[in-house]
């Protein structure tokens, strides 16, 4: 992906989050503020979301470009979620174009999102990913070993690949990880609730930077930041 954020807090409507703003991920789409690898995120876009008694998130993806699914649009202003991951991509080249190579990933009770690019050569074998996307094995390598092995995970694929790019954002309904190596990561905690997004949605005062190589965390105590070099 390369674009994508992540709500942890109060429920918000998917179109609050992911359409309304006037720099959201709708608009990150076609006209991206801070993206450092490609210039518009028109292969695909994903949102899943975590309900009330259901352990397991929903999740509604497409390979089309957001600006392209009017559906959506009529439908996202009535769904809200508490945690929400959501994603548009700008496939690296020579990867697949396919709803299943679109973030974010699952597995159980996970969400997973990866911006950025890993040669799948130094990547373990996995089981069950999704699609032959670098993301999706990533992904599933991730979720393999368990999100709470997030930040050695990331050391390991950096070591390997000093190349890659390895922004991930995760979420179990009750949590959100994230790790910046290689790209923008931007927070914003309010009364209501924690936002991660690769490049702030508006000019609100209150996003901050996370700095490169660091993994962060956000519970409903808060968000914590730590080096992961
Ligand atoms: N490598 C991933 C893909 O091809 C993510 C790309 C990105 O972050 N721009 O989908």
């Amino acid at each position: 992906m390369c674009r994508h954020l992540a709500w942890l807090g109060r429920p918000r409507t998917l179109a609050e989050l992911v359409l309304d703003p006037p720099s959201s991920l709708l608009v990150q789409s076609w006209a991206p503020r801070r993206q450092r690898y490609g210039t518009v995120n028109a292969d695909g876009w994903g949102v899943g979301f975590f309900a009330p008694g259901r352990p397991e998130p929903a999740r509604w993806r497409s390979s089309r470009p957001l600006w392209a699914d009017p559906s959506f649009a009529s439908v996202a202003p009535v769904l809200s979620s508490g945690c929400v991951v959501a994603a548009v991509r700008s496939a690296t080249v020579g990867m697949p174009l396919e709803e299943s190579a679109v973030a974010p990933f699952t597995d159980g009770r996970w969400l997973l999102s990866h911006n950025g690019r890993v040669d799948r050569a130094v990547l373990p074998p996995v089981r069950d990913a999704e699609s032959t996307v670098d993301s999706a094995l990533l992904a599933a390598l991730v979720l393999d070993r368990g999100p709470e092995t997030l930040g050695a995970t990331v050391r390991e694929v950096g070591a390997a690949d000093p190349a890659a790019r390895l922004n991930l954002l995760a979420a179990d309904g009750t949590r959100l990880l994230a790790t910046t190596w290689g790209d923008t990561l931007s927070a914003l905690t309010t009364p209501e609730g924690t936002a991660l997004a690769s490049e702030p949605w508006d000019d609100a005062p209150g996003w901050t930077d996370v700095p490169d190589r660091s993994l962060v965390e956000v519970t409903p105590d808060g968000l914590t930041v730590t080096p992961l070099t």
